[in-house]
């Protein structure tokens, strides 16, 4: 019944002393154990106790696959033991501290004692495989990296009970860089066109403020964001290649070119005076040569044809407004040469060959919107209309700059420089048409415009 209790697991040390332990009958207590050293030597073992137990310190002074057997009378145990000169042992010398996740990373280390080709463990937590690195020359590496963030255990394992262990600290990855685009921008559109540009934003937050702008500098729009997306309407007065950009946060911005193509001038259609009136132009009015410009108004009568009026309604309203000029004034004729209703369509009023009566010096064309433009803005089918007949007229008399100021005659300020159109409020005393600068009635594009159509 003789046996072993504890012996070494794995390779033994050269030199290094080992325990081995074991049991046998206590009818041989007292008595001491035979010991047989790779079947050739022999010598005196351990002393057996009362109870039977015996122990056994050794070690061996020769590397190899040793034999020991273990003898009392005619029982014996034998153990081959594996005595290496190194016993294997691993170890990091490269463990990164810190990394991100999806970031790759080496782990390298020694593995002393160990074969070419041994394949090792390198793992986390102890339950994630993270590499198998292969013993050359008893060095192994892995690369790694990792998906979720966390300080992370890292074991190295080879034989038997050797592993080593180290920590790495997995930071989030960083968050990606927000970005934006253009969705399908056009790469034309015309003069007046409303656009509606559209993009991406991701990485956005809902109501992040972007900037739309053109050229570089002149502000288009500062669309918000929502649901990673923006849209800004755009609409561009004057033909060219304009690059658009559209800017966020971080120097994030994207860019697109769109060529804004001029308008051929609409082919304008202005109602003859004698569709709405068979009473002409009084011939005794003075007559007007040569306009020296053009002074926009408003008619400042309540009343005016809606957009989708009809033609018939508009004519009666030419009616109105003579009969409020000569009834209400007490002039001799309609005041203005040509109005210009919602809808966009112009009807001649006062023949063009007369002097007015709308701006009190009346040495060029009176052209007014009709209705009351305060505070409302002109409908954009009467800004187009006034661009036309502004052009039109402005070739027909010879008039071939629009914007350039010149020393120009006013009722109530002296002489000011004023470009060739003007608000009433320019020359008179007077709030005709609208608000400050002429903004309600776009008389700064109409200028613009009507200058660029003439030299377009
Ligand atoms: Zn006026």
């Amino acid at each position: 019944m003789l046996k072993i209790t504890q012996s070494p697991q794995g390779p033994i040390q050269v030199k290094q002393p080992f325990l081995v332990a074991g049991v046998a009958s206590t009818e041989y207590a007292g008595r001491n154990l035979i010991l047989t050293i790779d079947n050739q030597y022999n010598a005196t073992g351990p002393k057996i106790a009362a109870d039977g137990t015996w122990q056994l310190n050794f070690l061996f002074q020769q590397v190899g696959a040793r034999r020991l057997k273990i003898a009392i009378a005619n029982e014996s145990v034998e153990l081959v033991l594996n005595v290496v000169a190194t016993l294997p042992r691993l170890r990091f010398t490269q463990s990164p501290v810190r990394t991100k996740v999806g970031q790759a990373t080496t782990f390298a280390g020694e593995a002393d004692g160990y074969a070419d080709g041994t394949a090792l463990l390198l793992r986390a937590d102890q339950r994630y495989e993270l590499a198998r690195p292969v013993v050359q020359a008893e060095k192994w590496q892995a690369p790694v990296s990792f998906n979720q963030p966390g300080t992370k255990a890292i074991e190295v394992i080879g034989s038997g009970q050797d592993k080593a262990q180290t920590s790495i600290e997995v930071d989030p990855a960083p968050p990606r860089p927000p970005r934006l685009s253009f969705t399908n921008p056009p790469t034309q559109i015309k003069v007046e066109q409303m656009v509606t540009l559209t993009g991406t934003a991701t990485d956005y937050e809902d109501g992040d403020q972007l900037l739309l702008r053109a050229d570089q500098q002149f502000t288009l729009a500062r669309p918000l964001v929502t649901n990673q997306r923006w849209q800004a309407s755009i609409l561009f007065r004057q033909p060219g290649k304009r690059l658009i950009e559209i800017l966020g946060s971080e120097q994030d911005r994207a860019q697109v070119i769109i060529e804004v193509q001029a308008v051929p001038s609409a082919t304008l259609t202005i109602q003859p005076r004698s569709s709405w009136t068979n009473t002409p132009t009084p011939s005794d009015i003075p007559n007007l040569t040569s306009p020296k410009g053009i002074t926009i108004h408003h008619t400042f009568l309540d009343g005016a044809p809606p957009a989708n009026a009809t033609l018939a309604e508009e004519q009666a309203r030419m009616r109105t407004i003579l009969s409020s000029h000569i009834n209400g004034n007490g002039w001799s004729d309609i005041g203005y040469h040509f109005i210009i209703m919602p809808s966009g369509r112009v009807f001649a009023a006062r023949s063009e060959r007369k002097r007015g009566a709308h701006d009190l010096i009346n040495d060029g064309l009176g052209v007014a919107f009709d209705g009351i433009y305060s505070s409302k803005t002109i409908s954009q089918q009467q800004y187009q209309a006034a661009v036309a007949l502004c052009t039109l007229l402005c070739k027909r008399y010879g008039i071939t700059d629009t914007v350039t100021p010149v020393p120009t005659l006013t009722a109530d300020f002296g002489t000011r420089n004023l470009p060739r159109i003007f608000g009433h409020r320019d020359r008179v005393a007077t709030l005709c048409p609208g608000s400050e600068g002429g903004r309600t009635v776009r008389l700064a594009e109409i200028r613009q415009a009507t200058n660029a159509q003439l030299r377009g």
